[in-house]
């Protein structure tokens, strides 16, 4: 998968057809309702519209709802959903079944985990007091742990990804990173970070928004603590999913989140009086499951492991790789000289599945005018520092190597003919 490298002759777009002829992964596009005129490379915010969610919703509004009532509780098996769907994701992130739910979203999840890690911590090491993060993490995750520190007494120390290792020293209690970010595409290493957390005596809480269905996760295999992410990235859960959580099995027994709901009840239906936890990551839950927006979710994680006869996550993982490298190459190839940066990592292990270019100016407009040519990326600003960024996200499961050769296309003319210039490509919406 080495088309835009071919030493010597500049790569050609049948090049990139016949890598999509030889793509075992490629029946699986059909598995999506992708309108025929856009190139898609917005999936690690939204995830497509997976073909089976439409029947899978239908069939629980008109058969579960409509004809089942409340009995559907029991009957459809909806009270069970958020473990069945959460052991289906648990899958793809190396978690075993009975770990991980799907409940809430994934800020909510986060102010849980983090008030959960913090807890225990201040049991076993109070003079710990401080949250370690990344500087360029997702604002809800510092937004979050600010709230937290300050409701704790604990500080936040938001530092460079090349200082995460030497700021884990012995006043950390947590160190809280996003695994693949979302500016950049940089992957940490959870398990030489999470291993070095430990050393240090911290906890550590991952957030797999940007990995959960996109890249191999180990949770158990890196020793990792707590974990939470995202529904309807990757895992094609629809706008406004439901988001997952996970806790390592050493604290499920015991640990303490503060949303003590009565989902999360040993016995919700006694209606005692007294907030008693249920065991294990049941405690995790809240309220009432959102069902219809679960049934969605569960024809999204369904899309992910239909790839699991054809290797799975590592097969999707391979092919993600050779996209975004392709992306990158041919960016550079074809696009030197129009001032793009590709401020993604190069080496292999340590990129997710998404390329960004930083432009120092017209990021917004470049991205306005592509979406106009049918080609959906999206913009970042930039800020402290941090340059203002096009983000392409590549999902293996429906995009295909043409796809990133005309996009690249796309990109060249928009530049060639200064189409961002437009007055129109300058107005900013609401949501980037
Ligand atoms: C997408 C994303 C979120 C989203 O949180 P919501 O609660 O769903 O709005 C949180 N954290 C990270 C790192 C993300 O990438």
């Amino acid at each position: 998968m080495n088309a835009s490298r071919n030493a010597g002759s500049p790569p050609t777009r049948e090049q990139f057809a016949a890598l999509d002829a030889a793509d075992p992964l490629a029946p699986l596009r059909q598995l999506f309702e992708l309108p025929p005129e856009v190139i898609y490379l917005d999936g690690n915010s939204l995830g497509a519209l997976p073909k089976a969610a439409g029947d899978r919703v239908q069939r629980t509004l008109r058969d579960e709802w409509g004809r089942g009532l409340i009995t559907s509780w029991n009957h459809a098996g909806w009270i069970d959903l958020p473990r069945r769907v959460g052991d289906k994701i648990a899958r793809l992130v190396g978690a075993a079944p009975g770990e991980l739910l799907v409940a809430d979203s994934t800020s909510i999840n986060l102010f849980k985990v983090l008030w959960a890690a913090l807890a225990l911590q201040r049991q076993a090491a109070p003079q710990r007091r401080t949250i370690v993060s990344e500087r360029s993490n997702f604002p809800t995750d510092l937004y979050i742990a600010q709230s937290l520190a300050a409701a704790h007494g604990c500080e936040l120390r938001a530092v460079d990804t090349e200082q995460i290792a030497a700021a884990l020293d012995d006043s950390v209690a947590v160190l809280m990173l996003t695994h693949v970010n979302y500016r950049t595409g940089r992957m940490h290493d959870m398990a030489a970070l999470t291993a070095a957390a430990h050393a240090a005596g911290a906890l550590t809480v991952w957030d797999l928004a940007h990995s959960a269905g996109a890249v191999p996760v180990d949770l158990n295999g890196a020793q990792a603590d707590f974990a939470i992410g995202c529904g309807y990235k990757y895992l094609n859960g629809g706008p406004g999913a439901p988001a997952f959580v996970w806790v390592h099995a050493r604290h499920a027994a015991h640990f303490e989140q503060p949303l003590t709901g009565w989902m999360g009840h040993a016995a919700p239906f006694e209606f005692g009086p007294e907030y008693r936890p249920a065991a294990g990551i049941t405690r995790a839950l809240c309220g009432t499951p959102p069902v219809l927006s679960m049934a969605a979710l569960d024809a999204g994680v369904d899309t992910v492991l239909a790839a699991e006869p054809y290797g799975g996550l590592r097969a999707l993982r391979e092919k993600s790789l050779a996209l975004t490298r392709c992306f990158a190459d041919l960016v550079d190839a074809r696009c030197a000289g129009d001032g793009f940066i590709v401020v993604s990592p190069r080496i292999d292990a340590q990129r997710g599945s998404q390329v960004c270019l930083a432009r120092g100016d017209g990021a917004y407009a470049i991205v306005q005018a592509l979406i106009a040519r049918g080609v959906i990326g999206d913009f970042r600003a930039g800020g402290l520092g941090l340059p203002d960024i096009l983000r392409f996200g590549f999902t293996p499961l429906y995009l295909r190597f043409v796809d990133v050769w005309d996009a690249v296309e796309h990109l060249q003319q928009v530049m060639r003919n200064e189409e961002w210039k437009q007055p129109r490509f300058n107005q900013r919406h609401a949501v980037t």
